[in-house]
């Protein structure tokens, strides 16, 4: 019997692996399909690569800007290879590492449970002490659009390993993944239409910072917010799209139809129902959201498996620290221990830190907010990229800072010190005692702040 069976080698499983092995050869990892990680071969990675070539195209297109007059002719036609080829540096290097670890510790096949101890691979039963379940997401996709549309109707699945990039196409959905492919693709020159349900888009909840988005991303990108296809069919090598806009049927043809509307667990494919049969309906699992077990049992589910944040460094964390769950069971310990932090790679790029407004508001929590936009701010300016905002919000009581949400240039960055400074519980004070650097974005977060004491101050 192993120590530790892990399912599943994405991010979270690899994790849990490269912990596990310094305490126990003792285990066993099984992987259905590739093993090189939603990540590297069909997620953050070459979702960047496509995103930082289209910034780049865009940054030529307008450096009348920065007070450039440029000629440059853009030939896109090398743009999908790009993607492959850095695609494939990626993967070869997790598949590096997976190769060097032990035969004897790997399977490649889907696990199946049998009873609480043992899984079926292969044909093959294996038992183990524990169990670390790392089995991802994949795409939602609707069957009867897919029947119709096959291979016109993509995922982020599918979209990378087009050959080249097509003239147009539609979008469904408005959340992360919708918007950063949709604004790349649009970026460059693909004509693209989103069909959103609602108008959010992206991952703000501050409603002031959701419409400055919505107006901001709208004038680059065709959304059609509040409205979904109501038929889509084949026509020849193109797709149409049925829809109603303002009480009248329109039709759009495009090249490819891609669904972004959220991703399902892969927990239904487990047989969970032969642990217990209460787990046959995985959407109602009892799973700790702290420490992720799985009722009271040494099982621990990790990652987009089972998720609110479907985000890469929470993966990995949560597979490394399973693995003490594992080994000290019964003494289980909570696994969320990391400050949020979740970034879009949109232009302006969008992150929530620490608490968001949202949260906030549900909890009931008295905070004021810090606000900051960027249109006149100087470094901004300088780089012509003066657009967005940033809220912080601070604890009324003890003047620590609880949360952010950016819609801002070089947004990755300013988020990581935000949510830094959260962790280590600093008050506003303690923050503006800092070094600001001048011109630089950081000095936006000063004037937030300001904004934020002088609110404070005035409260008492
Ligand atoms: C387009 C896109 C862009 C993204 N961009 C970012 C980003 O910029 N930053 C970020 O932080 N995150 C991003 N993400 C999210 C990130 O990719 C995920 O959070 C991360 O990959 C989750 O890793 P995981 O280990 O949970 O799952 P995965 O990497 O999906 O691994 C799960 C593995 O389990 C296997 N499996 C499933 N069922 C079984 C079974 N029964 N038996 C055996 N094996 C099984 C699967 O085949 C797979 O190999 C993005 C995702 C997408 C799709």
């Amino acid at each position: 019997m192993y120590d530790i069976i892990i399912i599943g080698a994405g991010t979270a499983g690899i994790s849990a692996y490269k912990q596990a092995i310094k305490k126990t050869k003792n285990i066993l990892m099984i992987n259905e399909g590739p093993w090189d990680t939603t990540c590297a071969r069909v997620g953050c990675m070459p979702s960047k690569v496509l995103i930082s070539t289209a910034n780049r195209m865009h940054d030529i297109q307008h450096a009348e800007n920065v007070s450039l007059i440029t000629q440059a002719t853009i030939d896109t036609s090398k743009v999908m290879q790009h993607v492959h080829d850095l695609r494939d540096r990626f993967t070869r290097a997790t598949l590096k590492d997976v190769e060097s670890w032990d035969p004897q510790h790997k399977i490649s096949g889907r696990a199946t449970f049998i009873d609480k101890n043992t899984v079926l691979v292969n044909g093959n039963k294996y038992q183990a002490k524990s169990f670390i379940i790392a089995v991802g997401s994949k795409p939602a996709v609707n069957p009867k659009w897919k029947e119709t549309l096959k291979d016109k109707l993509i995922t982020s699945d599918e979209v990378f390993e087009l050959e080249t990039l097509p003239k147009s196409l539609a979008i469904v959905g408005s959340g992360v993944i919708a918007i950063e492919l949709a604004q790349a693709m649009q970026r460059l020159g693909v004509e693209t239409t989103v069909f959103a349900r609602s108008r959010k888009i992206g991952s703000l909840s501050s409603p002031q910072l959701q419409v400055l988005a919505q107006n901001l991303i709208s004038k680059e990108l065709h959304i059609k917010f509040e409205i979904l296809p109501d038929e889509v069919r084949r026509d020849g090598p193109s797709v149409s799209i049925t829809y109603t806009e303002d009480h009248q049927q329109k039709n759009l043809k495009v090249d490819y139809l891609l669904l972004a509307t959220g991703r399902t667990t892969h927990l239904g494919n487990l047989n969970l129902k032969n642990i217990d049969s209460s787990f046959e309906d995985v959407e109602s699992l009892p799973i700790n959201k702290q420490t992720k077990q799985l009722s009271d049992l040494p099982i621990f589910i990790v990652g987009d498996a089972f998720t609110n944040t479907p985000i890469q460094h929470e993966a990995a964390h949560e597979g490394k620290l399973a693995v003490n769950n594992c080994l000290n069971y019964p003494e289980v310990k909570n696994l969320k221990t990391l400050t949020p932090l979740g970034i879009m790679f949109s232009s302006p790029e969008m992150a929530t830190v620490g608490q968001s407004y949202k949260q906030l508001k549900e909890q009931n929590i008295k905070f004021i907010t810090g606000l900051v936009h960027y249109e006149k701010q100087g470094r901004a300016i300088v780089l012509g990229k003066n657009k967005g905002a940033i809220e912080l919000y601070v604890d009324i009581n003890t003047r620590k800072l609880l949360g952010a949400e950016l819609l801002v240039e070089s947004a990755e960055h300013l988020a990581h010190l935000l949510s830094w400074m959260i962790s280590e519980e600093l008050r506003i004070d303690d923050i503006l005692q800092k070094p600001f650097y001048h011109p630089t974005l950081e000095e936006g977060i000063r004037t937030a702040l300001k904004h934020a004491r002088r609110q404070l101050d005035t409260i008492g």
